[in-house]
């Protein structure tokens, strides 16, 4: 990529993958849900979780880690470790989609095992009732962190923009699909289990069970729970119940509620709950 212009198209058919995907996601919803009369679904709902991500998305915008990124590698990426054995587009692809792929499980997993950031992410997972808005639903400084710790891994081992660009282009549609009052048949779920992180793999971790949510990190691919052995298999397609005790009332579901949440939120061990049962 010597210029600019491949990147402008790969941010435009992303934003016509999301609308797309949205379009999709929300319909299958409608002829096959997972959770019949669910709360998730409802307008208000959608209209929270869509906001709290427009503002994400203006903020990170505005901040421009992606420009910062630009900057410093040149549009053809030619700065950090990978452009020294000058790669084919091909191979660079599935490289630098593997590290991407390996950035969000690592900063995932710090979400979930470091205090401060936990009560952040925590928003995330603070959904009552998944469908595929929640896919929208971050803390505007969970969507910045996130997006920073990409763009350093990626600067430093040299993958370029356009391979971030083709790798959000792959996962947001996976990442909707993961969220969606959705029934999935067993068998997509099984031969998609050994390589993606599938639907019931990814609601086994908003499950309300402290001991089911700290674990499935992984975002696209299957393989990093798997080699480090964070993958728990879910025994149903969706947890007994969602969410994050404590996180439960009308004020933190709303948008300035979600935005407060990481000040007001204050985890405690006793709520930890251990036991699946005792939810
Ligand atoms: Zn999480």
């Amino acid at each position: 990529m010597e210029n600019a212009a491949p990147l402008d198209n790969l941010v435009r058919l992303f934003f016509i993958i999301l609308g797309l995907s949205y379009v999709l996601f929300i319909w299958l919803e409608a002829l096959f849900p997972l959770v019949k009369g669910s709360a998730a679904g409802s307008g208000l709902h959608a209209a929270r979780n869509f906001s709290l991500w427009t503002i994400a998305f203006a903020i990170t915008d505005l901040l421009q880690p992606t420009g910062a990124m630009f900057s410093v590698q040149g549009p053809g990426g030619s700065v950090g470790l990978l452009t020294r054995l000058s790669l084919p587009p091909i191979a660079l692809s599935i490289i630098g989609i593997l590290i991407i792929d390996l950035l969000s499980y690592t900063y995932h997993l710090a979400a979930h095992k470091v205090n401060w950031l936990w009560r952040i992410h925590a928003v995330h997972h603070s959904e009552q009732s998944l469908d595929a808005t929640t896919s929208l639903r971050f803390h505007p400084i969970d969507f910045l962190l996130g997006s920073l710790w990409k763009m350093v891994g990626a600067t430093i081992l040299g993958i370029p923009l356009w391979v971030i660009a083709l790798y959000q282009i792959l996962i947001i549609p996976l990442s909707i699909f993961q969220h969606a009052n959705i029934h999935v048949p067993a068998w997509v779920e099984r031969i998609f289990g050994w390589l993606l992180i599938t639907p019931a793999i990814h609601k086994h971790h908003h499950s309300i069970v402290r001991r089911e949510h700290d674990s499935n990190y992984g975002v696209g691919l299957v393989i990093w729970d798997r080699l480090f052995a964070t993958l728990q298999q879910p025994e149903h397609p969706t947890p007994k119940q969602t969410g994050v005790k404590g996180l439960e009332t009308e004020a933190s579901q709303t948008i300035f509620g979600m935005l407060l949440t990481p000040l007001r939120y204050k985890p405690l061990k006793e709520t930890a709950i251990t036991n699946s049962d005792s939810v």
